[in-house]
């Protein structure tokens, strides 16, 4: 069991793309544990990669009670529902807020043994899902709130504690869209 430092807005590594996974091997599982490790103690309903400093395309998930993983995940969009709801990061200690999200996602990928993977998301794991997802291509959820939350936010991240009274750049929506359909 390891538990790994969280790395916290403004750290550039949270900004990089992170790459594909190519060897499904002894250190990718050691990665996912440390995930999971972590993300559990830190009582997060997920987590990715670039959070703990690494620039790979894995994420780690919570939802009542079950734990999963997606390595190189491919996020789709069911149909056009869309939910908002509470949100926050572990990057982003303490400061939850309203965010914007599709109801229902697909993600499809592998696990860590390098088998085929499929997770649908409704609701919960639907935000949990592309959250994460969005880590791998360095965007933040702060990025996807509307101006009043992201005015908000911008506030609050100034006066926490943890930022040192610096606000790293907020950037905003839209981003590249998920693909809706085929899922
Ligand atoms: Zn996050």
């Amino acid at each position: 069991m390891a538990i790994r430092p969280i790395r916290l807005f403004g750290d550039p590594v949270l900004r990089q793309k992170s790459v594909p996974v190519v060897d499904f091997d002894k250190e990718l599982r050691t990665l996912v544990q440390d995930l999971t490790d972590t993300m559990i103690d830190a009582n997060g309903g997920g987590i990715a990669a670039p959070q703990i400093g690494v620039g790979l395309r894995v994420f780690t998930y919570i939802l009542e009670g079950e734990v999963g993983h997606v390595v190189n995940p491919r996020v789709e969009v069911i149909g056009e529902e869309e939910q908002t709801g509470q949100e926050g990061c572990l990057s982003i200690p303490g400061l939850p807020f309203d965010c914007r999200r599709h109801l229902r996602v697909v993600a499809s990928g592998f696990t860590m043994y390098g088998e085929p993977l499929r997770v649908e998301g409704n609701g919960r794991l639907s935000v949990i899902i592309e959250h994460e997802n969005d880590h791998l291509d360095g965007i933040l959820f702060v990025d996807r709130l509307d101006l009043q939350n992201r005015q908000a936010a911008e506030a609050a991240i100034r006066e926490a504690e943890w930022s040192g009274g610096i606000v790293p750049e907020i950037r905003l929506s839209p981003h590249a869209p998920l693909r809706a359909g085929r899922a």
